[in-house]
């Protein structure tokens, strides 16, 4: 289930929320002052949690071909 992290343009709270159909991710409110007034943050968050539980495949490619290189 992905996790989008969104920003409330009016209390300035970043909070993160599942978000499993598009339809959810229209109906987002901020957890704080439960405005609609939220943006999606497109940021290194989601592929950091992304690469936490998948084991990063883009890290993992880097570090073998550096890994190889040396020996
Ligand atoms: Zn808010």
């Amino acid at each position: 289930m992905p996790i989008y992290e969104y920003r409330c343009k009016d209390c300035e709270t970043v909070f993160e929320t599942f978000v499993s159909s598009v339809s959810d991710a229209d109906n987002v409110v901020c957890k704080k002052c439960e405005s609609k007034n939220v943006e999606k943050q497109i940021s290194s968050f989601s592929s950091r949690m992304a690469g936490s539980s998948s084991g990063a495949p883009a890290g993992a490619l880097s570090g073998c071909s550096s890994k190889s290189g040396f020996s």
